[in-house]
């Protein structure tokens, strides 16, 4: 029998499990237990030894029948500068991922991985360099916030989904960790708080919009144009520009949410006057925001970072075309790893 990965549940899902595995094992285990068992899941524990108030007879059965996916802190680097952490996590079948606690104003908050790996094949992105390994369980997303609170002591109230992978290529474990994140009896954190980051799969976005959400979308857009997009995302080869556009439109309908672009700045590929004109027609009437994010070096990809005056100039173009446009601020540069470094250091290691 395939054991069961307790976290993935929601309180009902969990309480029925138990009475399946109580029938099964012949071992009683009273329905309250079940609020209890939860409770020590969602507050972080290693093993079922851990659950204090849980009798030994039923942590035997737990343990046979179930198992916890916690992941574990493998490495941890924090910056000087801002306090930003870097975790590489290791999960409970010794793959990695990352994540990043981030310290704003509105709270902490916590960029988390949804895949080991990525098969996106974006050529700036170090997180896609060794493929798609596999998806993350809906424990194993939720555990990253819950591994982190821990470790840090201290809540995270705002959660990214920027890491390592692809959310909308792991549809269902990530609209059901949307659900268990939301619980008021686990982590509680409103979808008002959480952004879910997308390459643009087309028909995801638009089952996205579909279950109206209060999440926020933000898409990586990355160029203006379609012959662009195309040589730096092989996703636009699937679904072309306009085929984007629309159904980011259908989402801001659906949804009433405005959507965040993120726009990688790269030397002399996406960044001239030409293309900030091209954006800003493309986004003209648009709910919309613009990340402008100065691209990260990654050892392994052959662009730089577009030059001060390049990121100023195309702010200002966006702005004579009504489009609200920011640069993204780089916290941790100290510990420099854009998502997926560490990952592919280790990797090779
Ligand atoms: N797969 C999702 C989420 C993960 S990537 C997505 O594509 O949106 C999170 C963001 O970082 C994306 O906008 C991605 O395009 C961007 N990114 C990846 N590599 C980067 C790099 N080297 N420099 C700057 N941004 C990068």
């Amino acid at each position: 029998m395939e054991r069961i990965d307790l976290a993935s549940l929601n309180l009902e899902e969990l309480t029925e499990k138990l009475r399946e595995i109580s029938e099964k094992s012949g071992v009683k285990i009273e329905k309250f237990r079940s609020a209890q068992i939860y409770g020590w899941l969602t507050r972080g524990v290693y093993s079922f030894e851990e659950m204090l108030n849980v009798p030994k007879n039923i942590k035997a059965v737990l343990d046979e029948y179930c198992f916890i996916t916690l992941p574990r802190v493998e490495k941890k680097l924090v910056s000087k500068i801002d306090g930003t952490v870097k975790y590489l996590f290791r999960l409970h079948d010794g793959e990695f991922i990352e994540s990043v606690f981030m310290r704003y104003e509105h709270g902490n908050t916590l960029c988390v991985s949804t895949q080991v790996g990525c098969r996106m094949g974006c050529s700036f992105c170090a997180s896609t360099l060794t493929g798609l390994t596999r998806n993350l369980t809906p424990s194993e997303i939720l555990g990253q916030v819950v591994a982190a609170q821990k470790d840090m002591g201290e809540k995270v109230s705002n959660i990214v989904m920027m890491g390592i992978g692809e959310p909308l290529d792991n549809y269902d474990n990530v609209m059901k960790f949307l659900e268990l994140v939301n619980d008021e009896k686990g982590l509680n954190i409103g979808h008002r708080h959480i952004s879910l980051s997308t390459c643009g799969l087309c028909d995801k976005i638009r089952q996205l919009a579909d279950e109206k959400k209060q999440i926020t979308l933000s898409l990586s857009l990355h160029a203006s144009d379609a012959e662009t997009r195309r040589k730096l995302m092989p996703v636009a080869r699937k679904y072309d520009l306009d085929e984007l556009i629309s159904s980011c439109r259908y989402y801001i309908e659906k949804t009433g949410r405005r959507i965040s672009f993120e726009y990688a700045m790269i030397a002399g590929e996406n960044d001239t006057h030409a293309h900030a004109e091209r954006l800003g027609n493309l986004l003209s009437g648009m709910i919309c925001h613009v990340n402008l994010i100065p691209l990260n070096d990654v050892k392994e990809r052959n662009y730089t970072k577009s030059s001060k005056k390049a990121i100023d100039d195309f702010v200002k173009i966006l702005e004579k075309k009504h489009i609200t446009a920011t640069v993204r601020r780089r916290l941790g540069s100290d510990i420099n790893a854009s998502c997926g470094q560490l990952r592919a250091e280790n990797e090779k290691k």
